[in-house]
């Protein structure tokens, strides 16, 4: 194992939280995890994009814990609330095995990051098994682009959010101040390891970048701002996907300025700006979808434009 990730759990500095807990003596740093793997639950989904849905399922696994505590957290029970199991590192090679045999186009690992340590030994194990399969890191987008440096040969396709362009809100919607600045450097090193998306000739991803800008209700000014700064650093080839699925959640029910969803106005003039701004390669959900056909594991996304493959 890197000597980065051995040493992690004794002082942990994995995401930009860089909180330094020693995780092996039982202290807990910002996301909470402990030094023993927790999964959630793992399964074929079909609910991503379609590069990475494909016609047989992503494998995805939930990770427990996460980086960022955001109030509208449709995961909360185990990404805030620690719901899971404790697995060893075989656990999780059989978890890929398993996903594997049920014919997943992927791995996908949902909110990986506090893990890191165990998913590299895991991936590496599966991968001297002679099992080889895409692996999809599936982030908020908080991370630090020094342990992405540390992964290159590991991912294939980083599936990201870019949620903020404002501090205030980052703080207020997920706990982490520096959010966009984290975010938008880990971005510039995901694109220099993977660039653009490159699928094979079903359509599904083998290798690049996907960045999903999650429209926040009376925030849709944040995520036109994040669409104008994809376009200036990259230029209209970043495929992105630009989703409408936000529901108030865990915290957010209570939490005046977050109760409600967004509307179909705030939406469509991200949409807007979004072919004003020419990219290539996108995805659109469909926000007249009611909150019960947007959330949940199965959910269906509606893609009413797909200018890709
Ligand atoms: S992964 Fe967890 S413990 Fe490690 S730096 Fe981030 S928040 Fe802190």
């Amino acid at each position: 194992l890197d000597g980065y990730f051995h040493e992690a759990l004794s002082h942990c500095t994995l995401c930009p939280h860089e909180c330094g807990a020693d995780r092996r003596a039982g202290r807990k740093g910002f996301c909470l995890a402990g030094d023993r793997l927790q999964i959630y639950r793992y399964g074929g989904h079909h609910g991503e994009e379609p590069p990475i849905s494909g016609s047989e399922g992503s494998g995805t696994v939930f990770f427990s814990r996460c980086t960022l505590r955001c109030i509208y957290c449709q995961n909360y029970p185990w990404s805030q609330e620690g719901e899971g199991n404790i697995c060893e590192v075989d656990d999780l090679v059989a978890i890929f095995r398993d996903l594997k045999q049920a014919s997943c186009h992927n791995i996908n690992l949902v909110s990986p990051t506090p893990w890191l340590p165990m998913i590299v030994e895991a991936v590496n194990s599966v991968r001297a098994l002679g099992v080889h399969l895409p692996v999809v890191y599936n982030t908020s987008g908080y991370e630090r682009a020094e342990t992405l440096c540390r992964i290159e040969d590991l991912v294939d396709v980083y599936l990201t959010d870019l949620r903020y362009a404002d501090s205030r809100s980052a703080l207020e919607g997920s706990g982490a101040a520096d959010y966009t600045a984290a975010a938008r450097a880990a971005i510039r090193e995901m694109w220099r390891q993977k660039g653009s998306l490159v699928v094979d000739s079903e359509g599904t991803a083998r290798k690049g970048v996907i960045v999903r800008i999650l429209v926040l209700p009376g925030r849709e000014d944040e995520a036109c701002a994040s669409l104008e700064w994809l376009a200036d650093e990259f230029g209209p080839q970043v495929p992105v996907s630009v989703m409408s699925q936000y529901t108030p959640a865990y915290k957010a029910r209570g939490m005046p300025g977050w109760t409600e969803p967004v509307s179909r106005k705030e939406y469509d003039r991200v949409v807007e700006l979004f072919e004003t701004l020419g990219f290539e390669h996108g995805w659109m959900q469909d926000p007249g979808n009611t909150p019960e056909e947007l959330l949940g594991f199965n959910m269906k996304q509606e893609y009413e434009k797909e200018t890709s493959q």
